[in-house]
Order: C-alpha cells, then sequence, then structure tokens
C-alpha cells in the first residue's frame, strides 16, 4: 500500500511544528532522553534550514569526498580526473598497480559505506529457505534516474546531459572536460539501464538465486567478492562466511555486470563512480548544485509544475524524517495517536481477522488440506499496530536516547548539514549489517509510524498498520464503524490478503518459500486469479499524449487481490458486528444526520467510505508512470474493480444486473 498527498501532508506539517518549536500540548518542556532526541532532531533540521551556511561552504566537503575517492579509493593511471585537483597529493604506488579488480572492489564498498548510489546495494533480510536467520541480499541499487529515460525518453535525457554538464562546471570549476565526462556517464548508465533490463526479462523462473561469495568469484570474477564483504562490513563486528549463501540477483543480471566491469576503461568507471557521489550529495550542497537534476526529477515524477522548487522547509522535514525516523516518529505519535486510537484500531483489525477466519472455514474452493494450511498462516500472523515497540520502541524515549547514542548531531553553527547526514546515514547502515545472521525480531515494525501506509512482509508473516494511515477519511475516532470499517478495515484486510496474493501464498505461517497448496487448490487459485487479470485490463488511464493506456492486469495481480479480499472481509466483519448490535447500543453506527447522508444506508455509507477513501487527483503524467510502473492500479480501478466484484454493493445500491457496476461474471478469491 502506498499514500501520499493531503495525508501526508497533514502529518508534515505536525512534525514541522515540533521540529521548529518542540511538541505542543500538555506535557510543558521536555527533560531528560526525550530532550535530547528532540535537540538531536532539531539540530538536523536547522542545519537543512541554514542555507546562508550551506551557501558559504559550498561544496568543500564534496570535493574533499572525491579528492579521497581519486586519491586512496579508485585512482586511475591514465585519464584521471585527479588532475582537477592541482593540490592533491598523488596516489601511491601500491594503490596504482593494484589490480582493476582490487580497486572496483574497493570502490564498490566505499560508496555503499557513504551511502552513495552504487550498482548494487546490501540488504538484510530474513532467509526465505530458513526464516530464522537474517542472510545478506544483494539486488540493484537505484539508478540516478530511472532506465527507460536512457532508453526511449531523448528528450529528458539531453535535459539529463545538460544538468550532468552544469553540474560538472560547478564541481570542477571549469567546464572544459564536461561534455565528455557527460557523455561518458551517460553511456555507461545506458548499458547497465541495457543489461538490467534485459535481466527482467530473461530468468523468467527467478528473480533471485543463493549463492555465496565463493561460488560469486567464481561466476563473476570482476569483483573479489569475499573481499567486498570484508570492506562492507569493517567496524560493524559482523563477518561473512565466505561459503555461506546470499540471496543476491539473477545470473543473468550479474552476467551484465560483469561484463560491464570487464570491459569498461578504468577511467571511465572512476568517472561513474564520481558522478554516483555527486548525485547522491547534491541535497547537501547550495540550491545551484541541485535544482538542475531535482528538476528533471519532478517532470519523471509528474508533478504538476515541475517549476516550482519546494518550500526549503518541506525539503527539511521530509530529509529529518527519512533520517532520523524514529525520533520523528516517537514526536508524531506521541502528539496524533492516542491510546485510544489504537484501541479502536486493534478492534478493527481483530474484527478483520475473525472475518478472515471464518471465510477460510466456509470458501467452497478451498480443500480440507489447504483450508487449514490457510487458517494456521493467518492464525500466525503478527499485527502490529501504529509505531514499533521494539529494536527501537518508538515510543520510548529513553529507547530512542540510546538507539541514536552514537549519531553526533552538531548544532552549533547551521553549516553541518554535510555532516549530519553522514552521521545519520552510517547509523542506518551501521544498524542494518548489525542484524546480519541474527534471527529477525518479528514483532519489529520495519518502518516508521509518520508515513501514510500499511504493509505485509511474507518472511516474517506479519503486517503493519502506521499510526500515520489512522487519520480521516481512513479513520475517524468515534465515527460510526461502517465508516471505519470500510476504509481502514479494507487497509488491514488489504496487507493481510498479501499473505495470500499470488506471491505471498508461496510463503508459510514461518515465512518460508513453502508449497503448503495442494495441486488441486492450487489449479483453481491460478483460474480464479485469470479472472482479474481480464477485468482489470479493461480499466484506463488518459496519458500526456492522450494515449489511451490500459491497466496492466497481470503487474497489479497481487494488489487487486488484496484489494478484493480487504474490502469484502471488511464488509463481512462490520456486518457480523452490526448484526449483534442493530440499536447501536454497544458500538455505534448511527446513521448519518443532514438533509444530503440521512437517506442513505449504513451499507450505502460503508460502500461510500470505500471509495471516498481512494478520492485521488493525478497529472496525466502520473497516471502514465503508474501504469507502467506501479503494482497498485489506478485508483478508480481499485474503487470500481472491486465494487463490480461485490454482490453487497451491488445490493445496497440495487444496481441493474449485468449493468457495468454490476457485471454477472465475479471474480473472487477471498
Ligand atoms: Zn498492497
Amino acid at each position: 500500500m502506498l499514500e501520499s498527498g493531503l495525508l501526508q501532508e497533514n502529518i508534515d506539517s505536525t512534525i514541522r511544528k515540533v521540529l521548529q518549536s518542540g511538541p505542543q500540548g500538555p506535557s510543558g518542556k521536555l527533560t531528560g532522553a526525550a530532550s535530547r532526541i528532540l535537540q538531536k532532531a532539531q539540530g538536523f533540521y536547522k542545519s537543512c534550514m541554514n542555507e546562508t551556511d550551506i551557501a558559504e561552504i559550498g561544496h568543500t566537503p564534496l570535493y574533499k569526498e572525491l579528492q579521497d575517492l581519486f586519491t586512496t579509493v579508485f585512482p586511475v593511471q591514465h585519464g584521471s580526473l585527479i588532475s582537477l585537483f592541482p593540490d592533491a597529493a598523488p596516489p601511491s604506488a601500491e594503490l596504482l598497480n593494484a589490480t582493476n579488480r582490487e580497486r572496483l572492489t574497493s570502490a564498490m564498498a566505499h560508496l555503499y559505506r557513504s551511502s552513495a548510489l552504487t550498482i548494487l546495494s546490501f540488504w538484510v533480510n530474513p532467509d526465505e529457505r530458513n526464516p530464522e536467520v537474517q542472510q545478506l541480499w544483494v539486488l540493484r541499487d537505484n539508478p540516478a534516474i530511472p532506465d527507460r529515460v536512457f532508453l526511449e525518453e531523448a528528450p529528458i535525457l539531453a535535459k539529463y546531459r545538460k544538468a550532468i554538464e552544469e553540474t560538472y562546471t560547478l564541481v570542477f570549476g571549469q567546464s572544459e572536460g564536461g561534455a565528455k565526462f557527460a557523455s561518458d556517464v551517460i553511456a555507461l548508465e545506458t548499458m547497465i539501464a541495457n543489461f538490467s533490463r534485459a535481466a527482467a526479462g530473461g530468468d523468467a523462473a527467478t528473480t533471485s538465486q543463493h549463492v555465496s561469495p565463493t561460488d560469486l568469484n567464481k561466476l563473476y570474477p570482476s569483483l573479489d567478492w569475499p573481499v567486498l564483504l570484508q570492506k562492507m562490513l569493517q567496524g560493524t563486528n559482523v563477518t561473512h562466511d565466505d561459503n555461506r549463501a546470499l540471496h543476491s540477483l539473477t545470473p543473468s543480471h550479474l552476467e551484465g555486470l560483469d561484463k560491464l566491469f570487464r570491459e569498461t576503461p578504468a577511467a571511465t568507471l572512476q568517472k561513474y563512480f564520481a558522478w554516483m557521489m555527486i548525485f547522491s550529495r547534491r541535497s547537501l550542497l547550495p540550491i545551484e548544485y541541485r535544482e538542475p537534476i531535482d528538476r528533471i526529477l519532478r517532470e519523471l515524477e509528474g508533478v504538476v509544475n515541475p517549476d516550482i522548487t519546494p518550500d526549503r522547509w518541506q525539503t527539511c522535514v521530509d530529509s529529518t524524517s527519512a533520517n532520523l525516523a524514529s525520533i520523528i516518529g516517537h514526536f508524531y505519535v506521541a502528539q496524533m495517536f492516542s491510546a485510544a486510537t489504537k484501541d479502536q484500531v486493534q478492534t478493527i483489525v481483530s474484527g478483520i481477522r475473525d472475518a478472515y477466519r471464518s471465510d477460510f472455514q466456509e470458501l467452497g474452493w478451498l480443500d480440507k488440506t489447504t483450508r487449514a494450511n490457510a487458517i494456521t498462516k493467518l492464525d500466525a500472523m503478527i499485527e502490529l499496530i501504529g509505531y514499533s515497540t521494539m529494536d527501537p520502541n518508538v515510543g520510548s524515549a529513553k529507547d530512542l536516547d540510546a538507539y541514536y547514542a552514537a549519531v553526533k548531531i552538531t548544532t552549533e553553527s547551521g553549516g553541518d548539514y554535510y555532516d549530519n547526514m553522514a552521521q545519520a546515514k552510517a547509523h542506518v547502515i551501521r544498524s542494518m549489517l548489525t542484524q546480519l545472521g541474527q534471527p529477525p525480531n518479528r514483532d519489529q515494525m520495519g518502518m516508521d509510524p509518520q508515513y501514510v501506509n500499511a504493509y505485509y512482509n511474507p518472511f516474517l508473516n506479519h503486517f503493519a498498520v502506521l499510526a500515520g494511515i489512522v487519520q480521516p477519511p481512513k479513520f475517524t475516532p468515534n465515527a460510526p464503524e461502517y465508516l471505519n470499517f470500510a476504509a481502514l478495515g479494507m487497509v488491514a484486510g488489504h496487507e493481510i490478503g498479501h499473505g495470500f496474493d499470488n506471491s505471498g501464498r508461496r510463503y508459510d505461517a514461518t515465512g518460508k518459500l513453502f508449497d503448503w497448496w495442494t495441486n488441486a487448490t492450487a489449479t483453481e487459485f491460478e483460474s480464479r486469479t485469470k479472472c482479474f487479470i481480464d477485468q482489470y485490463a479493461n480499466f484506463t488511464v488518459t496519458g500526456p499524449d492522450g494515449k489511451i493506456l490500459h491497466t496492466n492486469g497481470v503487474q497489479t495481480l497481487g494488489e487487486n487481490i488484496a484489494d478484493n479480499g480487504g474490502s469484502r472481509i471488511s464488509f463481512m466483519a462490520w456486518a457480523k458486528r452490526f448484526t449483534t448490535d442493530r440499536l447501536s447500543q454497544k458500538y455505534n453506527n448511527k446513521l448519518l444526520p443532514g438533509v444530503r447522508l440521512s437517506h442513505l444506508s449504513r451499507e450505502q455509507l460503508f460502500f461510500i467510505s470505500f471509495g471516498q477513501s481512494w478520492c485521488r487527483l493525478r497529472t496525466p503524467t502520473f497516471l502514465a508512470n503508474q501504469i507502467r510502473d506501479d503494482e497498485h492500479s489506478p485508483s478508480h480501478a481499485r474503487v470500481n474493480g472491486v465494487m463490480q466484484n461485490s454482490r453487497e454493493f451491488a445490493r445496497a445500491f440495487r444496481c441493474r444486473r449485468n449493468s457495468f457496476m454490476n457485471p454477472v461474471n465475479k471474480c473472487e478469491i477471498w
């Protein structure tokens, strides 16, 4: 599930107040741990807001990082960018004589550890073959700009080229060499985009593989994999056994990477690494360094007017929220997520779980074995509501004070944003890497509460409803239950549904990749998915060029299964409670007042609330991006697709049989 827009704006304005003037309300002046963590967040925010100091410092810290990159990490013999640093000491002969493989390995580890984009990214997640242990996952790192720009969007690519040249001139103090720099970088990024796209279409049966660093060395020798991991893990007190499997990219993806490393001249790779460093640091630099790229990214996203630079406070709230995430979460929760609200959400979630259980017990197409296994998985599923209470406990200032103890935020002068960011990012990586080899904590939430979101994690078999999504129109405290079940209950139902969608169903109650379905029931499931694939392919949006684009029923299948199950089950859960209390003596199910609302039945209002909670206003570019890249259907399809399948909806609004909203052929899994 992913949300943004007005609901996130509400959250951000609360966070902004906390960062500017401390928490509001009766708690008075904070002391001890609470005061220390608040100071950290406020110091970080202040350093981001201090554009005067940021302008004065300019690119000095970046310049130093680049110089290090060219002298101590990835020096090259011929054509090195170090010639642009007249005062730099020359690289040591030993480094210059090191093999390309040794230097590449160092560079990849260095860029990863300093939170700059590289070609690979490393994560710690449960091993899907044995989810009791966490292993290293090697995935592709995000590209600077989307692959499609290199492959098929020449006008944007031209802007990107110009932005690289402009930035080059700013950073290196001369325009000479800028055009060649941009060309070399773009040529390399285009190669990466090409083999990544080919790899995404290939290896059809698998999206990953399990392979040890020792074997990676034999297969893809351009990097020294055991050494790469050693260097990455330096200073973490964690080591990686060379024979222990990693969860890694597919063979064809790694072959593409290996070939790239073997065939690209060292000087070109150096330029690419330099650009990745510059690109990754641009948000810490004065506006003229960041705006050329940021404008392109806004245009790609499809924001209404990409020429408008967001207010600085918005950028700094986003940055503080992302980089000192649990501290911000703490103050958000303290202010906006009361214990009473948590109780109400808990009641809804429990109702949804019970309704899923009844559904599993009753569905005719599940055979006995699969039914029992589905119920076992549902019962084992852990629910996390609001915020993480472990590792760290976001509700406890003391816990957070200890958790962030190593993060030194310098607040004396405002111009330490560059250092503050390095501190915060290093902490995020360190915290993750120290989990390697440990059992996962299934009670730890994988997101911080100040986001409008909810998720299901198949390896942990847990789902979370974040505090940030618990606000109108998804949830209104003490509002009639039919409204809250329809909107927020559907969110919980959607996430539980992911445990039983086309990919989640492959994992068992413990998070292990294990087939717990009988053949006959699995076949029936597959045939039911076809119904959804065909149905959703009928929904369209209009792109920026006026072209009609169809939703991809295969790409959105998992989300559509979750939406349909989530909504149907949330109606069941609400109806069951209402049936036991038709006079609203225990639960609030009173009808709404007012001339325009009082004639509507509870059932009608249930579906109106569901529809309203997905109301969105999008630009054509955004919609075209969504159709191409997103696993979620566009919101009108998320609402109408589900309603077309709902008998309760058709009954509530007396839809004519076989009308658009009440087709005879209905798709149903959960
Ligand atoms: Zn989802």
